[in-house]
């Protein structure tokens, strides 16, 4: 970092903290920037709003099976986490199948569909009974995977940071509010390659439900609104290559779709 950035970047915590910023080393909206970074939305359905997302949470290892499948024993151990970077996000349009590029350095590239939970309310240690409240809304996501470089990197205990938070890594379709759908405790969810069923189970065998989901990660970490929760995928993971088509689908929430190219 040379001189004047260093000063740019003191001169724009100064600022937050004369506005008396929540957070430290959040800018307020008025601070003067040298360039803007986009913010990353996702259309929600029925609104003319877009949902703000501030960090991205997944879950690991969540249906027994998969958690089998993944070498490890599906005991109901405490939950564990990681994060995708926020603009991972390709929003996808329902009736469309989106382009949806091969990433480079892999030669194992795999989907995961899971159920997304959006957070409208933040907090620390919630308790399971009331954590539900905190949910916006849901949406249907892959978890797109890298599989050679996060298991390689796992068996070298090297962080599987480039396996899993990659660009584009977090296909969505919109958000759908809770107050319109209720609560996803239960429902087939399933993934077709080339329209061939891959992955099919329901949402009961989570390991982990939503609401023990934010409870647990908020002991982790002080949630905030804009915060959302990948919650995991069923057995049978797998490859695609370019070319494929994944159609993906959870009941109550239109099909999302996209194409490897
Ligand atoms: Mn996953």
């Amino acid at each position: 970092m040379d001189r004047r950035s260093l000063f740019e970047t003191t001169a724009t915590l100064s600022l937050g903290a004369l506005a008396g910023c929540a957070m430290p080393g959040v800018a307020q909206p008025n601070a003067k920037t040298p360039f803007v970074v986009p913010a990353t939305l996702i259309p929600i359905v029925g609104s003319e709003q877009s949902f703000p997302v501030r960090r991205i949470y997944c879950i690991g290892r969540n249906y027994a099976a998969h958690a089998r499948e993944m070498g490890s024993d599906p005991s109901r151990e405490p939950p564990f986490f990681f994060q995708k970077p926020t603009d991972a996000i390709q929003n996808v349009a329902p009736g469309t199948v989106a382009d949806h590029p091969y990433p480079t350095l892999t030669k194992n590239y795999h989907y995961e569909v899971e159920l997304v939970a959006a957070l409208h309310l933040g907090g620390r240690n919630i308790p399971t009974a009331s954590a539900l409240d905190h949910v916006y809304g849901y949406a249907l996501g892959l978890d797109m995977t890298r599989r050679d470089l996060q298991r390689a990197l796992g068996d070298e205990k090297k962080p599987w940071e480039i396996g899993k938070s990659f660009d584009r890594s977090a296909p969505i379709g919109p958000l759908h509010r809770a107050s319109q759908t209720g609560p996803f405790t239960q429902g087939a969810i399933w993934l077709k390659v080339n329209g061939q069923t891959k992955q099919s189970a329901d949402l009961k065998q989570m390991i982990w439900s939503v609401a023990e989901q934010i409870s647990k990660l908020s002991q982790a970490f002080e949630l905030m609104p804009g915060d959302i929760i990948y919650s995991g995928t069923p057995e049978n993971v797998g490859p695609v290559v370019r070319g494929d088509v994944i159609d993906c689908h959870i009941d109550g929430l239109p099909n999302l779709g996209i194409k490897i190219v």
